[in-house]
This record gives structure tokens, C-alpha cells and sequence, in this order.
């Protein structure tokens, strides 16, 4: 038998070291030597949370770390307490869990989302949460954090996925409503990020009269205005006979969920829009009777996870969740070692 070559064992003891300092457990992701998990989707005694998002960010864990934005939201979504005890990381600073170094760092993914950098004798390990590199005004960017082993998801996993510009999907939407002046145009986009993103785009593209938004929506649309996103004015879609025609030519937001219950119907002729990273794909639009397919997405496309991976230096990538095989491929063709966590319970609700 050929002895395994020096570089080929020192991988290996690198793959090793790197797996106890974390590894995927049925709870979620686990770091041994701080005792806690990442975005755990158990309760938990410690959770470290990297975003708002459901998936993500579960109720009643013994103590949350997260930004102080993640922990507004979950106190929003799930009442008070929705932990044992909480804790806020700011951006960049250092905390200490039982010798392990933490940092969050901004992931561009949603308000207050971001990436934690895990840091033990001398190796470093991002989980990046979700996360994009578009610009959003929305949300802080993305910071590449210079990394040994770089955490990824690949919702758009895919060479097809590629995102195009925000502000031209959102002109498409302006030019529809400017063609059909009697019909309303009801959007639907996901009640933390996406919907509060669309409004914003909206805003940002010269669309100043009064946007409609569902109930559900409405809790954490104010949210974001009281952290200083504006969002122009917001007005609520309640829907009585005699105002019916209030609604001609105008846009109203909603969650995707409301559209199930015939809520999008009541608005005279309405035009279904969808914003979501998956109307790239137009059987997907189609199935769903969407008329106007809007492709904003909340997660990285293939070229800026390809791009990221890159901009860390990792020489390692875990790749958590989405579709694996294309990203690990890609790496190895790139000299990148990397491997699927198979990690379960991550359903993208935000895109
Ligand atoms: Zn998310």
C-alpha cells in the first residue's frame, strides 16, 4: 500500500481540528469547546442566531446571542420572553464563550442578520448564515471575513441562478402599473426582508404615493421605519365594498400566505406579482398564477457565492444548505476542498 502523502494527512488532521471546533448535531450546528449551537432548529441551552428569519431564529432557548436587531424581531414574532435570557452582539466585537472567540459580522441578508466568525487556537470558521451581496438598502452589506473554513448556504446554488438587477425589476413593476391604471398590483413578498425591501425599492425608484401592505406585515414594516429605513407611506389593504375602487392603480404588499386565502381577489382586477429569487424559473411563476414574476432575491446567486468563496481565502467550504452538489463541485474544481452538512430545517423563508 502507497503511503498517504504529507499534504494528503495534513488535510486530514486540518478537516479533523476544524470538525470539533463545529459540527452538525440534530439540534443544529454544535461548537464543543463553547457549548453552543448556531441557528439551532431545537431548543437549546445556548444559541447563537444569525438572522430573524424562522428557520432561523427559534423561541425558547435557554440564552440568545444575536444582533440587537435579530433580537428585537424574535421579541416582535414570538412575545416576550421567547428565551431564557438574551444577550446583543454588536458588529465586530469580540465575546468570549468558554475560550472560544465570537464575532458577528453583517451578512446583507435581512435587517440585522449577520455571519459569525468562530475563532480557537488558531483556526477561524464563518458560518454565513443566509446571506447576499446585492446592495439593499435595507440592511447592512455583506463584510467578506477572511476565513481557514467558510460556511455557506446555496438556496441558488445553481449555475442557471443568476439575479438580475434589483432596480430593473422593480422599474418592470412601475411600467405595469403605469399601463394598467385600473388594475391593482398585489405583491407578494415575505413579511420580514423582502416585503419591507420591495417598498423601499419602490421608494427608491421615484414611486411616492402611499404603498398598501396586509396586516401581516404591518409589525415589522414599523419596525424597520422606527431603525430609520424609510419606507415612505404605509397605508392598510383592509378592503370594505364601498372603498373597493380606492385600490385602482395601486400597489399592494402582501405575504405569499395571504394569496392562498383569495385575499389578493378582493382588489378590483388584480395583477399577481411575486418577488422571490425562484421566478427565475417561470414554470415555478406559472404554477403559482403569477402574472408578473419579480426576481428579488434575499440570498447570494451563483456568481456571488462562487464570488464569495473566493473573497474569504477559505480553504475549506461546508456547504449548509440549498443545493450542495454544483458549490461542492465548484470548489473542487478550484482547488477548494468542501463538503455538504446536509443540515435539515432550513426552508429559505425569506425568498
Ligand atoms: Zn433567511
Amino acid at each position: 500500500m502507497q503511503p498517504a502523502s504529507t499534504s494528503h494527512v495534513n488535510a486530514y488532521v486540518w478537516m479533523m481540528r476544524a470538525s470539533e471546533l463545529l459540527h452538525p448535531r440534530p439540534e443544529g450546528l454544535y461548537c464543543p469547546p463553547g457549548d453552543f449551537f448556531i441557528d439551532p432548529i431545537r431548543p437549546v441551552d445556548r444559541a447563537l442566531v444569525t438572522h430573524g428569519h424562522s428557520d432561523h431564529a427559534r423561541s425558547g432557548h435557554g440564552a440568545v446571542l444575536a444582533t440587537k436587531e435579530t433580537l428585537d424581531i424574535m421579541r416582535l414574532r414570538y412575545g416576550d420572553p421567547f428565551a431564557g435570557s438574551t444577550q446583543a452582539a454588536a458588529l465586530g466585537e469580540s465575546i468570549d464563550l468558554d475560550g472560544v472567540k465570537v464575532t458577528f459580522h453583517p451578512a446583507g441578508h435581512v435587517l440585522g442578520s449577520a455571519q459569525i466568525a468562530v475563532e480557537h487556537g488558531g483556526l477561524r470558521i464563518v458560518a454565513s448564515g443566509d446571506y447576499k451581496r446585492q446592495a439593499d438598502a435595507t440592511c447592512i452589506a455583506f463584510e467578506p471575513v477572511p476565513c481557514d473554513v467558510f460556511i455557506t448556504e446555496a438556496t441558488f446554488g445553481l449555475p442557471v441562478f443568476r439575479h438580475p438587477p434589483d432596480r430593473e425589476e422593480t422599474e418592470r413593476l412601475l411600467r405595469s402599473v403605469a399601463q394598467f391604471p385600473q388594475r391593482a398590483h398585489v405583491v407578494g413578498a415575505y413579511a420580514l426582508g423582502k416585503a419591507q425591501r420591495v417598498i423601499r425599492l419602490l421608494r427608491d425608484c421615484g414611486y411616492e404615493k402611499p404603498i398598501y401592505i396586509h396586516g401581516a406585515l404591518e409589525t415589522l414594516s414599523a419596525y424597520y421605519q422606527s431603525q430609520g429605513i424609510d419606507l415612505g407611506e404605509l397605508r392598510p389593504a383592509t378592503v370594505d365594498k364601498a372603498d373597493r375602487n380606492d385600490f385602482a392603480g395601486a400597489i399592494v404588499v402582501g405575504p405569499p400566505t395571504a394569496f392562498a386565502d383569495r385575499w389578493a381577489r378582493r382588489f378590483p382586477d388584480p395583477i399577481s406579482c411575486f418577488a422571490s429569487g425562484w421566478m427565475r424559473i417561470r414554470q415555478r411563476a406559472k404554477q403559482g398564477g403569477v402574472e408578473l414574476p419579480l426576481i428579488l432575491s434575499d440570498h447570494a446567486d451563483w456568481d456571488e457565492l462562487t464570488d464569495t468563496i473566493r473573497e474569504t481565502g477559505a480553504g475549506e467550504v461546508w456547504v449548509t444548505h440549498g443545493r450542495e452538489e454544483a458549490l461542492v463541485r465548484w470548489c473542487e474544481l478550484n482547488g477548494i476542498a468542501a463538503r455538504p452538512l446536509h443540515l435539515v430545517g432550513y426552508e429559505d423563508e425569506g425568498d
